[in-house]
């Protein structure tokens, strides 16, 4: 069988850089944990200006809604040391992740519909 690859580079995507958090985790779907380990959101369940956040990995904790919390911080700078063996995150969101600029004057605010 042949195996026609074709590389393709995902587009980059930019957002703006004082997103809130949770509308970056809804897209991003990636969680930094405090060690520097990234892990895949399974489920975010939003109640006000909190939210829980589940792992992959069966992780579970409850987060607040910020534009400047340390996960905004890390996941916009994409600081990150490894990635969690459990969570098993595909290697095409790390790229799509990778491929994620943040810019202060550029990109989308990822309106939602209420607002
Ligand atoms: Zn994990």
């Amino acid at each position: 069988m042949k195996k026609k690859e074709s590389v393709k580079k995902p587009a980059l995507r930019y957002y703006r850089k004082r997103i809130e958090l949770f509308r970056l985790i809804d897209k991003i779907k990636l969680w930094p944990s405090r060690k520097g380990l990234l892990h895949g959101i399974k489920s975010v369940e939003e109640s006000g200006l909190q939210a829980k956040i589940t792992t992959h990995c069966n992780k579970s904790f409850i987060v607040n809604n910020s534009k400047t919390s340390r996960a905004a911080r890390w996941l916009r700078n994409k600081w990150f040391k490894g990635v969690c063996p459990e969570c098993g995150i595909p290697d095409w969101k790390l790229e799509k992740y990778n491929s994620t600029r943040f810019k202060r004057h550029q990109g989308s605010f990822l309106p939602d519909n209420t607002a």
